[in-house]
């Protein structure tokens, strides 16, 4: 067995993967391929982030929840990463008025998100990569074209020159605006479709305070809902929080009316008062950082001729109101490398069909979520009926914790497949609005009525990846 074992190991090794994009989901998954003995180049279009700050000297965060540790862990890497987070344990919501209330995440004290730096996670990934023998990772190179028959792809680098190299598998991590995808003719109509929201959004920065302080708690996401729009905050290590607000196009308000540093200042005084005067370079940030935009992308075809692969945002980016997109890109190299060790010779043709299909339903059901979750962060959480939904769901757990775990739960903090996360969310909110419907205070909910309709539901145990 053990002789088995290395002579595939061998053979894995003579396997060059080519991995485009070097963001997380590429330096993830070219640890996970260089692990199972294959020789993996990683070709990243931007300059080496280590040692560098963020663009623009900005701090991007992202919340990270389990799925995307458990991806971590799998490669080593769980205690690490750990050391770089902000647990956050609830949304904090800012009212009009200035009042807050505190939503918890989860009635369980272990469950929570954590807050984590995008190009933090990155290098840190990137770190891993360079020291493993079998991964080369290259700078400022992108990849340009594909040849599926002669299996090469031509890159440019930094000074415009364009060279070949071939590959025996070929990965396409490139992100949202993949080049691979395109290339591998993946943006046909009947195989791609791109949505993209009406709304875009902007980071600002809220530096700590002259004490060193974080200036507000750091144990949460804040939010202020604001019906149409929002703004949101998440900490960082060095005391600051990133703030993004997300807002229309055209609008009122929207992106196309803050044009001068007067109305931005009148805008955010008049809708986010107590943050205000916490964003000292408010006008300069505005101005200054780009609009992001945004977008759902979703292709029904991942995989061409048996070697090319998409995966993360290149094959599913979604809007980010779930908290999803890494954690789900993360996901997928679990899946894949799951799938590889199921078998003791890989066909890859056959695996990356079979990949293909089993996460497609899921990162569907996910880019769904994520869109509900904008209305449910940017509007209802600051509604009564809500948050008294949200509070019954908690106690519906806590009674029938093998039926019942709310659907943010089971997205956040287990590794139920998507898609069924989306089928019980919805049995969830039928059986929420039939207990709230005539109820406007907790204590008048009827729990015997709760206990038939929960009865109903199917047992959640087992369904984990
Ligand atoms: C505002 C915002 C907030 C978000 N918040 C969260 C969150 O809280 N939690 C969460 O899980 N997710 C969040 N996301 C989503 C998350 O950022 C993405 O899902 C994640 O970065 C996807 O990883 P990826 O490696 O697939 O793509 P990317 O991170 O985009 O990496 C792609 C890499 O490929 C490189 N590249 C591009 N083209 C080429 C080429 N032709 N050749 C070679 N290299 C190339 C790029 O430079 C980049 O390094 C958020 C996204 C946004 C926009």
């Amino acid at each position: 067995m053990a002789v088995h074992k290395q002579q595939v190991l061998v053979s894995r090794s003579k396997l060059h993967a080519v991995i485009g994009g070097g963001g997380l989901a590429g330096s993830l998954l070219a640890l996970v391929l260089a692990k199972r003995g294959y020789r993996v180049t990683v070709l990243e279009k931007r300059s080496d982030l280590r040692g560098k700050d963020a663009p623009g000297g900005r701090s991007i965060n992202l919340a990270l929840s389990e799925r995307g540790m458990y991806a971590l862990g799998n490669v080593g890497l769980a205690e690490k990463a750990l050391k770089q987070t902000i647990p956050m344990r609830g949304r904090l919501i800012h009212n009009t008025d200035g009042s807050t209330n505190f939503l918890p995440y989860s009635r369980h004290p272990h469950e929570f998100i954590r807050s984590v730096s995008r190009p933090g996670l990155n290098r840190l990934l990137l770190e891993e990569a360079s020291n493993h023998p079998n991964i080369k990772l290259f700078f400022e190179c992108s990849v340009v074209e594909v040849d599926q028959q002669e299996k090469t792809i031509v890159v440019q680098d930094a000074q415009g020159t364009l060279s070949k190299r071939s590959f025996d598998l070929l990965f396409g991590a490139d992100g949202a605006g993949s080049a691979i995808r395109k290339s591998l003719g993946l943006e046909s109509a009947d195989v791609f479709s791109s949505e993209m929201l009406e709304h875009s959004y902007k980071e600002l920065e809220m530096p700590s305070l002259e004490n060193g302080d974080f200036a507000m708690s750091p144990e949460a996401l804040h939010i202020w809902p604001r019906g149409t729009y929002m703004l949101i905050a998440l900490p960082n290590l060095n005391r600051s929080f990133t703030c993004t607000l997300f807002l229309p196009n055209d609008g009122a308000p929207g992106f196309n009316q803050l044009t001068d540093a007067d109305t931005l200042r009148a805008f955010f005084n008049d809708q986010f008062a107590d943050a205000v005067r916490l964003l000292p370079s408010l006008e300069h940030d505005f101005f200054s950082n780009p609009t992001g935009s945004l977008g759902t992308i979703r292709c029904s075809s991942w995989t061409t001729s048996g070697h090319s692969l998409l995966l993360g945002d290149a094959a599913h980016a979604i809007v980010p109101f779930f908290g999803q997109g890494m954690n789900c890109a993360f996901e997928d190299v679990s899946v894949l490398s799951e799938m590889m060790d199921q078998t003791q010779e890989i066909d890859w043709p056959s695996l990356m069909g079979a990949f293909e299909s089993s996460r497609i339903p899921n990162t569907n059901a996910i880019a769904d979520m994520a869109l509900e979750n904008y209305i449910e962060m940017r509007d209802l959480v600051a509604d009564e009926g809500f948050r008294l939904r949200r509070r019954v769901a908690l106690e519906l757990e806590n009674r029938f914790p093998k039926q019942f775990k709310p659907r943010y739960s089971l997205v956040s903090f287990e590794r139920v497949p998507y898609k069924v996360v989306q089928e019980t969310g919805r049995n969830q909110s039928e059986i929420l609005l039939t207990l709230c419907q005539d109820v406007t205070d907790f204590e008048h909910v009827d729990w015997t009525l709760a206990e038939q309709l929960v009865s109903r539901l199917p047992s959640l145990d087992g369904e984990a990846h």
